[in-house]
């Protein structure tokens, strides 16, 4: 799960990193009264979506009074943001962030991952932020340090302090980063975090390391234990049909294929991707209806796939080993009473209650194209989007 930059900074600043004083707000009346608390010099307004780049974009504007704040705001709050994370059609600002503007000396990179390689967190630092550190990773990869965690001991202080120094950092500032990044790996393992992203970390007036922007993501298999961190969660940033699917316990994930896909078991639903990409189509979505699907889930899974206007055809592939294939007959028919079908659908169906199955199917009267194997399978869903 992803959070906004106003909310990392929150959740951050309780782990005693520092962070530019703001505060989020939803209309520019807001906006002005927030800049009026802050009383600070300088103001910057920064849009709050989930997506970077927003600098460039038009997203992150400086204001010299609460005024100019409103006026930023007005225009801001409700405008279609597009940067190169958006893609072409952008986000609509709902909300924007309100901060103390700072004088910037240096940006600076840090960064805490998840090396699924290495099995430990591993933090990036960089002298080279504010920029797109993809670039710089993919043109300059040394210009990015790295430092892995024994994840027995955790981030020790001399590995900070070692990358401090290979920043280039002054002895003030080597103290600062290291007890930041020290801070930050204790935020990333205590909030169960898979990323966490200071870009830029800046260099300010008289030698104060800040974190002027903040990413944070959440590994979701964590989030029951952090209640605060779940109740951030932004539905206008999610996929509707994901946070359905959540909401009735079904695995689905959307995705840019024209192919919908029912199937029942997470490996089941992974090698019949990997089938359809073989016979050259591509998914529009994972989903595994579960062992425990009832014909009410069936039908619900199916609705979530006809609703994607993206799906060209439906492959229902199931093996009914603790879901029976009558049940899966019976929603996959009780949703075509619910929902019009107007793609082609395939299916296949094996294991218990196959018979049972395929003799409902087939006394119904909805148009089905069998299919015995998986390969027959994917190869007619392949066939049927090719028209
Ligand atoms: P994004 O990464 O989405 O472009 P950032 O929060 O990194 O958004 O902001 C872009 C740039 O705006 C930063 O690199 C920094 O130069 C400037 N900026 C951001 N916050 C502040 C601030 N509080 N004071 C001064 N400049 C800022
Ligand atoms: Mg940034």
């Amino acid at each position: 799960m992803n959070v906004h930059e106003y909310q990392a900074k929150e959740i951050l600043a309780q782990f005693g990193i520092p962070v530019p004083a703001g505060k989020v707000a939803f209309t520019p009346a807001e906006a002005e009264a927030v800049a009026r608390e802050l009383g600070s010099a300088k103001f910057v307004v920064k849009a709050q979506i989930h997506a970077g780049g927003r600098g460039k974009g038009g997203g992150v504007k400086l204001a010299n009074t609460p005024e100019e704040v409103r006026a930023i705001a007005e225009k801001m709050i409700g405008m279609q943001l597009v940067t190169h994370q958006t893609g072409p059609d952008g986000k609509k600002v709902e909300k924007v962030l309100i901060a103390e503007a700072v004088e910037i000396k240096q940006e600076l990179y840090l960064g805490f991952v998840l090396d699924r390689a290495k099995s430990a967190v591993t933090m990036m630092a960089s002298a080279e932020g504010g920029v797109e550190i993809e670039t710089v990773a993919e043109e300059r990869p040394e210009a990015i340090l790295r430092e892995t965690a024994d994840p027995s001991v955790g981030l020790m202080p001399f590995q900070a302090t070692r990358a401090a120094f290979g920043l280039g950092l002054d002895d003030t500032l080597i103290r600062q980063f290291t007890s930041m990044a020290t801070k930050m790996y204790e935020c990333f393992v205590k909030t169960d975090a898979s990323i966490i992203e200071i870009n830029p970390l800046a260099v300010v007036g008289d030698n104060q390391l800040v974190a002027l922007d903040a990413k944070m993501n959440f590994d979701d298999n964590g989030l029951f234990r952090h209640k605060d961190i779940a109740a951030m969660l932004d539905p206008t940033e999610e996929d509707e049909r994901e946070l359905e699917a959540n909401e009735n316990l079904l695995s689905y994930v959307s995705l840019d294929g024209n192919i919908g896909c029912m199937v029942n078991g997470a490996g089941l639903a992974m090698s019949t991707m990997d089938i359809i990409k073989y016979y050259g189509a591509f998914p529009a979505n994972f989903l595994d209806v579960g062992g425990r699907a009832t014909a009410e889930r069936v039908t619900l899974a199916f609705k979530l796939i006809l609703s994607d206007p993206n799906v060209k055809a439906i492959l229902v592939n199931i093996f009914g080993g603790i879901v029976n294939c009558d049940l899966i007959a019976a929603g996959i028919i009780e949703a075509v009473k619910q929902v019009e079908l107007n793609v082609p659908l395939v299916v296949r169906l094996e294991g218990t209650n196959v018979e049972k199955g395929r003799q409902m199917l087939a006394a119904s009267d909805i148009e089905i194209i069998s299919a015995e194997s998986l390969d027959e399978a994917a190869q007619k869903a392949v066939a049927a989007v090719r028209g």
